[in-house]
């Protein structure tokens, strides 16, 4: 099952991806009620709550805008740096790896990039906001906490995740560098495209056997399977949830493999007129053009 978040005519709403068009399922002030429910469904009682909320409404996908696929609250988005490993050679080697110790880590790296940063699928990444004209793409798969997770097992990890979607974890490298934590180089507004759509965890059955392929222009930049995570998803969740609880709607964005702009050289940044897709086979593909 796929889920999207919509806006069309002003008004907010939530559905069921449905080849062109999205069945609804909850519009206006009740959208993000509805999708903190929906997430904290498991596959057998979700059947039930569906039937429950079907409207009967169809919106054509070509008339709505799509927004990112998570609660309005939009808490921050919990990001794992250095977590492909030809990716963490490629960022300790460019320069710009101001906190560095060793190439790869050893315990997972993480940061936050603030909700107010997440923007939707066909949304401009806005350059101009960044003085030091070095934006970078990282293309990233997205896990959708559905449960409220405190100490969750590796082996317990797997029942806590609504789905998947994909993220760019669009980065000002200068910014990144010079503050030295990570989070006003990766905050900036619209820096933080997020979508299509969800994919449900039983839809999508193996994330691991999925691939990642970040273009562009058009131009192949990163290539990587899912499975080349140094940490994988189960030892993420199972760090992050020793000390803190995570909720329903969460976000985790999990790495990006080698490729990015900065392992270029001169760097290939990001520059108006440019158009990022970020493609996750069995999720789809999240397109942002640069202004
Ligand atoms: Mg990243």
């Amino acid at each position: 099952m796929k889920i999207a978040v919509f806006e069309a005519e002003g008004r907010r709403g939530t559905g069921i991806v449905d080849g062109n068009h999205i069945r609804v399922l909850a519009t206006g002030e009740g959208t993000s009620s509805f999708l903190l429910r929906l997430f904290q469904t498991v596959s057998g009682d979700r059947d039930a709550l569906l039937q429950e909320v079907d409207t009967g409404e169809r919106v054509a996908l070509a008339d709505v805008k799509l927004e990112p696929p998570v609660p309005d609250r939009r808490g921050a988005v919990l990001c794992v740096g250095k977590n492909y490993y030809a990716h963490a050679k490629e960022f300790f080697g460019s320069g710009f790896d101001s906190s560095a110790k060793e190439e790869v880590p050893s315990q997972p790296v993480i940061f936050a990039k603030t909700g107010s940063s997440l923007s939707g699928h066909g949304d401009a990444i806005d350059s101009a906001l960044d003085a030091t004209n070095t934006v970078d793409y990282e293309g990233e798969l997205a896990i959708i906490i559905g449960r409220t997770a405190h100490k969750v097992s590796r082996g317990d990890a797997w029942d806590v995740i609504f789905g998947y979607t994909v993220c760019n974890d669009v980065t000002s490298r200068e910014l990144q560098k010079r503050h030295n934590q990570w989070l006003i180089g990766k905050s900036l507004d619209t820096f933080g495209p997020l979508g299509p759509h969800i994919v449900t965890a039983d839809e999508i059955g193996d994330i691991t056997a999925q691939k990642l392929i970040t273009r562009v222009n058009g131009e192949v930049r990163q290539e990587a399977p899912i499975s080349d995570l140094i940490f994988d998803i189960p030892t993420l969740i199972e760090t992050l949830t020793r000390t803190m609880t995570l909720q329903p709607g969460d976000v985790i964005a999990t790495g990006t493999p080698a490729g990015v702009g900065i392992g270029f050289n001169p760097p290939k940044y990001l520059k108006p007129g440019d158009v990022v897709d970020v493609e996750i086979s069995g999720i789809g593909t999240l397109t942002n053009p640069v202004i």
